[in-house]
């Protein structure tokens, strides 16, 4: 049985702590598996800055985060996993759904080229502004910043 978006919320909020996003499984609400870069956004970007929710205060209303849920929530699914994480020394939190793209760190081959670069160009179609390496192989988690050429 599939986790509802009530439960998602609660999930997503229990999970995310200052200096640590997190990324869930859409459909269960469990923690994503390590090796990966996470990629938020959906094909579209909408809502404030791109992503399905944000909050200025790092305080978000459940309700209002949940209508967001429910009203996408078969893209949310479509797209796999959904991401919190603050931002502006944990003042602003922001919610999105997140696409988890191997990193290869766990493989005989390590780390592609071709992922990154495929996780960029995602990120790049989806208006975001970083892409995030999750990785047991890494001391931290490792933020990689684009740059928009205008
Ligand atoms: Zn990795």
């Amino acid at each position: 049985m599939s986790i509802t978006p009530k439960q998602l919320v609660t999930a997503l909020l229990s999970k995310v702590k200052p200096h640590a996003g997190v990324t869930l499984d859409a459909s269960t609400g469990k923690l994503a598996p390590s090796h990966y870069w996470a990629v938020g956004g959906m094909i579209q970007p909408f809502g404030e800055f791109g992503a399905l929710y944000y909050s200025p205060t790092g305080k978000p209303d459940r309700g209002a985060l949940e209508a967001h849920l429910v009203a996408h929530w078969d893209a949310i699914q479509t797209v796999g996993y959904i991401g919190a994480w603050y931002a502006e020394g944990n003042q602003e939190l922001f919610i999105d759904s997140v696409y988890r793209i191997p990193c290869g760190c766990d493989t005989l081959a390590g780390t592609s080229p071709a992922s990154e670069k495929f996780a960029q160009q995602l990120a790049r179609k989806n208006h975001q502004e970083a892409i995030c390496h999750v990785c047991d192989d890494l001391i931290e988690t490792e933020t990689i910043g684009l740059i928009y050429e205008h």
